[in-house]
């Protein structure tokens, strides 16, 4: 298919009339002569500054040898070239293409879907800087309810306070207001009583231990019934508890304290209990019910990858590497002596079958039954060993060690290699079983950012905590930010918000809006990959650089070709660069100016074929692309980019099947 189109190959010096280059001033482009990278003939091209760019070309064409390692090499290495030579060695150095002269050369970015930002911990969140932004929000916007009851936990004031009364009690309720005082072990209660009685308090209903042989006395500040005090002597009371019980205070309904207490004893020691009958607000956070504090949260808190934040079983990473018993017992048909314990039929470990059957028949195990016909505690005895085992020293031969101490012998020999082999194939990640999965404390959990128009059903909390709101998929999530930013006042917290929305946003642009923000990174392919540093590079504001994609909609819908090229659109309209390896029709009749290299591949291609806007591309007597896009070679509209990439015999590796 090839070779006929070689008869019609066009020379650079032998342009048709689509060349319309001719008399652009040199400033406004980058001019590339004599590329001999690979396969390229020493090409001499001249790239457009400011817009939209696409190569095309059969693979094997020369596209990645003139974009890649040509242009974008180049790029590279005079963006480098910038810093200081002690900044230079953190960036990877490109070897310098082989071309006799690139002028006009502009700062190079290479959005990839490659595999070097990669790590262990990274996700989509983390890769798009919302997770930066995420924790900042958590920790202004988000609102606290506590763990143990569900309920919601405000720093109180008397104002808060007296809102929970009314909402709480019934309006015909006799209300206590009462505060601690800390009261030393050895202070008289005779003394206590009078300096009390010298302010004006004559009432004391219980004492509570603050620890240390200390004590606390609840005394009462005001009694009144809830509908008949004025707001004023409510906030009065209230102001004055929390000053003498230095941000502590205690209301009780009257009759009830009476009922549990009693009529408070005017003299001696008040009545002792463990804790006083009564609802507690603090001006800190605090949870009377759970009596339990609460600390502002800062937005190390909410991140995964800060000591203050991440799940300290499993150090943030949501996953635990332990014993896989599936994989130790494969067959729990086969019985302990036909060998259900895998890893104890042969090699070095061989003995620990043989201990095994020595020592079961003793602890009456079972040697002959199928292991999933044991019971209980047969199988405990096989994994967790002998109840009375001390250690190896002391316990062993004469006791049973178990499966699980067997591991963790192994574990303690690790650094012989055929151990950690064996280790491995016994091994798995499983889930983390104190943060499962969600990656931090579970203090974080706790916060919940809600939206302000919302009506969770009952028993249900509102809103979503972190990892739930990064479990939403991304369309999903952007909906609801952008319903918990309506109405936000302050001015930093809107930026913050609009930092998140923007980048929700232009993922849902890229047709990304299925992917979740917990989504680890290693699991995307390289065209999601490379979408999504597509909207990193919109969110950094960058002008006059020049950003390098390859097969960007690889693995992307077809509806969703539109909205990617409008990304990239938005970026040349910031004063960028697009230059973009593609053969999606779409993608090539949406670009400024269409180069495409050929006619060939191998010592047949690396030559100009055609170049200049698509429509003049596909008018070409000499580009196969310009004959598709022009119609001259029949492409269904309904074909999709992967099978018009077949047709035009490019490269499809990699790309994922977008039917
Ligand atoms: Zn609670
Ligand atoms: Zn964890």
């Amino acid at each position: 298919m090839i070779a006929g189109i070689a008869d019609g190959f066009v020379g650079r010096n032998a342009r048709g009339p689509m060349h319309e280059n001719e008399g652009r001033s040199t400033a406004s482009c980058i001019r590339i002569r004599g590329a001999r990278q690979h396969n390229l003939q020493g090409l001499d091209v001249d790239l457009p500054t400011g817009r939209f760019i696409v190569v095309t070309g059969v693979s094997g064409a020369g596209k990645s040898s003139l974009v890649i390692e040509t242009l974008y090499a180049e790029g590279q290495r005079r963006y480098v070239e910038t810093f200081s030579p002690y900044a230079r060695q953190f960036f990877e150095r490109l070897d310098a293409p082989e071309v006799d002269e690139v002028e006009g050369v502009l700062p190079a970015i290479a959005i990839e879907g490659g595999t070097s930002v990669r790590t262990s911990r990274s996700t989509v969140g983390t890769l798009t800087e919302i997770a930066d932004h995420a924790k900042w929000l958590y920790a202004r916007a988000a609102r606290l309810f506590c763990p143990g009851c569900g309920e919601e936990i405000v720093p109180h004031t008397p104002e808060t306070v007296a809102a929970d009364l009314r909402r709480r009690f019934a309006p015909a309720a006799r209300l206590a207001v009462l505060f601690p005082l800390p009261v030393p072990e050895r202070l008289p209660a005779e003394t206590v009583r009078a300096g009390l009685a010298a302010q004006g308090y004559a009432r004391v209903v219980a004492r509570t231990p603050a620890g240390d042989g200390n004590w606390w006395w609840w005394v009462v500040q005001d009694r009144f019934r809830l509908e008949t005090i004025e707001e004023r002597r409510l906030l009065e009371a209230l102001e004055a508890a929390f000053a003498q019980g230095q941000g502590r205070l205690a209301v009780a309904d009257w009759d009830e304290l009476r009922n549990r207490l009693g009529e408070p004893a005017e003299t001696g020691e008040p009545l002792f209990c463990e804790r006083i009958p009564a609802r507690e607000y603090r001006r800190e956070r605090y949870c009377g019910a759970c009596d339990r504090t609460f600390f502002d949260p800062s937005p190390g808190l909410f991140s995964f990858n800060s000591p203050v934040g991440a799940c300290p079983t499993c150090r943030g990473f949501g996953r635990v590497i332990g014993i896989d018993w599936d994989k130790v017992i494969p067959d729990p048909s086969l019985s302990l002596r036909r060998g259900a314990i895998r890893p104890w039929q042969g090699g070095f470990s061989a003995q620990c079958q043989q201990e095994l059957e020595m020592l079961a028949p003793a602890a009456g195990v079972r040697l002959d039954v199928p292991w999933r016909e044991l019971s209980e505690a047969e199988r405990r005895w096989v994994l967790e060993g002998d109840p009375d085992w001390i250690d190896w020293e002391t316990s062993w031969p004469q006791h049973w060690y178990g499966v699980r101490r067997y591991f963790e012998w192994l574990e303690s020999k690790s650094y012989k290699m055929h151990v950690r082999v064996l280790l491995s194939r016994y091994r798995s990640y499983t889930v983390c079983p104190d943060c499962h999965g969600a990656r931090l404390k579970p203090e974080a959990l706790a916060w919940r950012l809600i939206a302000a128009d919302e009506a969770p059903p009952p028993g249900r909390l509102p809103g979503h905590d972190l990892p739930e709101l990064f479990a939403l998929p991304v369309e999903e999530a952007a909906a609801f930010v952008r319903r918990c930013a309506a109405g936000i006042q302050g001015k930093t917290l809107r930026q913050v918000f609009e930092e998140i929305e923007t980048r929700l946003s232009y993922l849902c642009e890229v047709g990304l809006g299925y992917l979740t923000l917990d989504r680890a990174s290693r699991t995307l392919s390289g065209g999601e990959l490379q979408r999504i540093h597509l909207t990193t590079a919109l969110g950094t504001s960058l002008v006059e650089t020049l950003f390098v994609l390859e097969e960007p909609t690889a693995g992307l819908h077809a509806r969703d070709v539109a909205r990617l090229i409008g990304a990239i659109r938005r970026l040349v309209d910031l004063g960028n660069t697009v230059v973009v390896i593609e053969h999606d029709p779409q993608v090539i009749a949406a670009a400024d100016w269409v180069i495409d290299l050929g006619p060939g591949a191998g010592a047949q291609g690396g030559r100009l074929v055609a170049e200049g806007p698509p429509a003049a591309v596909a008018a070409h007597p000499a580009s196969l692309t310009g004959a598709y896009l022009g119609g001259r070679l029949r492409v269904q509209a309904e074909r999709t980019p992967r099978e018009v990439g077949e047709i035009l015999g490019c490269d499809s590796t990699g790309r994922a099947s977008t039917t």
